[in-house]
């Protein structure tokens, strides 16, 4: 080390003193001494790793005096009251974004969700018996009437229900499945690593194009647990393939005594054929080709809060619901409260779309996009943003959420230019925002995708170039 540096570190405040100073600012109305000493130090700590570690000669900033650091304590402190999680507003066109949340929710589920959180609830309690209840019994009358199965139970995402439905039915045992399905989902969730940690054997069969019937029948021994078809919602697998239909495997399955599962990922309640989408399959299309068991999440095509719905025959959801792991996967009483109330707008099927945000960003007609991004063009021009042009685009959005892989979804984007400021510059100043816009950055454009605004968010996309343009 050399002489500088050395005499850099030696000349770092002491943490007393940049205590006494805090001290007298009031910091410890803001948080109590431990924390208020942990931060000096975690200060301290990284100038002195700066010093020590950075390669190029040392800028004055590296020794700083005492009153500097507690600022920077300070600094530190009070972004611990900043809200971490926080709305932001998804202009990307992804309408169902991992990252960005998935599905919005609907305005029903969020007042259930303070109804029922502000006080007691009957989350476990049959008010008719008086006696202890079931938490599923709140949302399950209403999955049986819209996907026509005999049971269900909800856990907490679409990957524990795998997970628990795997344990549950073929633990030590084997689950055949095609190649063609063995999927990843993203963020960690592999078919063959689930089954790994169910305790089931993956007994592979067929190939990654081609899977047959008979595959699967020639798997079948005595050591079969399940039979498992995975809907590849994420991707496709085009040209010359072919796979065993559910209903033949369903079929297999009774004949031979062995539980059919269907992991559908997505989930949709409604046949998209009618908005001019792609088919996807739904629940109670599958369940009525006689498949024991399906799985689906709550918050990609359903549109509502985090949840994995498990939904099949009596008998085996029974099953499913005595194995140990249903109670570490189970669901809280938030999401049964929202789930409940998104579930209910589907009792109008044709309503749903309109209501639940991320069905009517799917299906809404590009007409009605294209509205929306005049008047947003109309209301940008009624400001004086002297550096920025405005244009309108047409191009394609997608579902997201590993859904619809290989749907162009039609839509109209604002293309804004700043001829002060490179668009990458304009995307983080937008992401860093009060109220943060997510947008597409092309070139020297930042484009906002209003598949995915509402007409309520238009007020921050506008308010948001105001304040990166001061
Ligand atoms: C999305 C998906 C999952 C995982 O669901 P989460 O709700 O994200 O846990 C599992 N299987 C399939 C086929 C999926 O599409």
């Amino acid at each position: 080390m050399d002489d500088l540096r050395k005499e850099m570190l030696k000349k770092l405040p002491k943490i007393d003193e940049i205590l006494l100073i805090l001290e007298r600012q009031n910091i410890y109305d803001l948080a109590p001494h431990e924390i208020v000493k942990e931060t000096c130090r975690k200060v301290v700590q990284d100038l002195r790793d700066k010093i020590v570690n950075v390669k190029k000669k040392l800028p004055s900033e590296f020794s700083p005096d005492t009153a500097a650091v507690a600022k920077e304590v300070e600094k530190s402190i009070r972004g611990l009251y900043r809200y971490s999680l926080r709305r932001v507003v998804n202009a990307t066109g992804v309408i169902l974004h991992t990252n960005l949340g998935r599905a919005p929710l609907c305005p029903e589920a969020l007042e259930r969700i303070m109804e029922v959180g502000r006080g007691y609830s009957n989350l476990e309690y049959d008010l008719v018996k008086g006696e202890r209840g079931q938490r599923y019994d709140h949302v399950s009358s209403l999955i049986c009437a819209l996907t026509g199965a005999e049971d269900a139970l909800i856990v907490n995402n679409n990957a524990a229900a795998v997970l628990l439905v795997l344990n549950a039915l073929a633990e030590k045992k084997e689950a055949i499945v095609s190649r063609g399905e063995l999927i990843e989902i993203g963020g960690e969730f592999r078919i063959p690593e689930i089954m790994h940690k169910s305790a089931t054997k993956l007994r592979e069969v067929g190939t990654t194009n081609r899977t047959r019937l008979g595959d699967y029948e020639k798997a079948i021994s005595d050591k079969t647990g399940l039979i498992m078809k995975v809907h590849t919602s994420n991707y496709r697998i085009v040209g010359f393939t072919e796979e065993a239909d559910i209903e033949s495997l369903a079929a297999l399955g009774k004949s031979r005594g062995i539980p059919v599962m269907d992991d559908l990922g997505s989930g949709c309640l409604i046949d998209l054929d009618l908005y001019g989408l792609q088919h996807e399959p739904t629940v109670r299309e599958t369940l009525a080709k006689g498949v024991d068991v399906v799985t689906f999440s709550g918050d990609k095509l359903l549109g509502g809060p985090q949840a994995g719905i498990i939904v099949g025959k009596k008998e085996v959801l029974a099953k499913i619901k005595k194995n140990p792991l249903n109670r570490a996967l189970r669901i809280d009483k938030f999401t049964l409260a929202a789930l409940e109330a998104t579930l209910m707008h589907y009792l109008n099927t044709a309503a749903a779309p309109k209501t639940l945000r991320a069905l009517k960003a799917l299906t809404e007609p590009v007409a009605d996009v294209k509205k929306r991004a005049e008047e947003l063009i109309r209301k940008l021009q009624n400001e004086n943003f002297d550096q920025l042009k405005f244009s309108i685009r047409e191009d394609f959005a997608a579902a997201g959420g590993g859904s619809l892989p290989t749907q162009q979804i039609p839509t109209v984007l604002v293309a804004v230019k700043n001829k002060n400021m490179p668009a990458t510059k304009m995307e983080e100043k937008l992401r860093k925002l009060e109220m943060p816009i997510i947008a597409r950055v092309d070139k020297d454009e930042i484009l906002f995708d209003l598949r995915t605004v509402t007409e309520d968010e238009l007020v921050f996309l506008i308010e948001g170039l105001r304040q990166i343009n001061i």
